[in-house]
Parts: C-alpha cells; structure tokens; sequence
C-alpha cells in the first residue's frame, strides 16, 4: 500500500539522500555572479514528519553567496515550496482524497491534515498545478492524457515501479516546483 510509505523511515531517508545530492549540486553550480555558496538553510518545522528521522528534516538545504549575499535554494524531493506538510504527504493524502475519501479521511486523522487543508491541495492539483510551465510542458507525453480530475493518483500511478519507486520518480519530477514561486501557497494552521 502506498500510503505505508507515510510511516516508512527508510523511505525517509531516501528522500533525505536524493536532498543532500540536489543540494550538493546546487552548491557546486555556483552563484550566477561567480561566487561562492555557503551553507544557509532554512529552519522547517514539518508536518506528516516521523518522529525518527525529524531531526534530519528540520531544515531545507539552502545557501546564500559569498560576494552578492543571494539565496539559491536547493530543489527538493522533501519540501514542496513553503508548504509544512513534506511532499509525500502532499502526494499521498491528496491521492487517497481523490479516490478514497474514508481512507484519505482515516490517514489525514492520524496526520493531523485538517480537511480544509485537503480541500486546498485538491483545488492546488487540479487548478493551479495544471497551469505550471512543469506541467505545461510535460503534460502531452502522458498518453493517454492524465485526467485533471484525477491528479495527483492518476499522474502517480503512471511513474512505473514499486510504491517507493513511483513515489520517488514522481516526487523527483516535481522538483522544479520546489523552488518556484508559483507553488507557495498558504496553507491553514
Ligand atoms: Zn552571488
């Protein structure tokens, strides 16, 4: 079942390691005026977090420049934009709303996801998501087309593997998301 991923530290961990390389990479591109990044991470106090592996996960790799001060935030697998939920959660518990309710309901309790905050996700997937330069792009070559209805499940189930395996290719595809604008979205305490 996918929603075991949820309480799945090794999977965390995983999560965890692809940050560290996309921060290791961000790192060593640079700043665009030459100079150097230090290490400058954001706290995070994140929700749908085990208590296993919380400590890792109590900030997102960011970095600020040694000669013009600018932050480059790391893209991220963990951290959908500002959002406190992490992005499996995000994934997951919208993917249940959609198909079913009285399990997304179940699993959204034992989170602590308020249904408001369900009810924000479903409308991020299926209004604003689909309006990303991302999506736009990549889109057309689902065949046949995801329906709009159906996001995020039915773009999950079209990543191939296990559970963990299409969770990870489709939480890697989204993170250019991650460090854009367009996805901070408020979101009900
Ligand atoms: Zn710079």
């Amino acid at each position: 079942m996918c929603h075991a991923l949820l309480q799945t530290p090794n999977f965390f961990r995983v999560l965890l390691r692809i940050d560290e390389e996309l921060a290791g990479e961000t790192r060593a591109g640079g700043c665009p005026c030459g100079g150097v990044l230090h290490r400058s991470d954001y706290p995070r106090k994140p929700r749908a977090c085990l208590k296993e592996v919380r400590a890792d996960f109590a900030s997102r790799f960011s970095f600020c420049c040694s000669r013009c001060r600018k932050r480059t935030t790391a893209t991220s697998v963990r951290f959908l934009g500002r959002r406190v939920y992490l992005s499996l959660a995000v994934v997951l518990v919208s993917a249940l709303h959609m198909g079913q309710v009285p399990a997304a309901a179940g699993i959204s309790a034992s989170l602590g996801v308020p249904l408001r905050t369900l009810q924000r996700w479903r409308h991020w997937w299926q209004q604003l998501f689909v309006l990303t330069p991302l999506w736009q792009a990549a889109c057309a070559r689902f065949m046949p087309p995801v329906a709009t209805d159906r996001l995020p499940g039915g773009l999950l189930e079209r990543f191939a593997g296990t559970a963990a395996e299409s969770l990870m290719r489709l939480l890697i595809f989204l993170t250019p998301l991650t460090v854009s604008r367009l996805i901070t979205l408020q979101e009900g305490r």
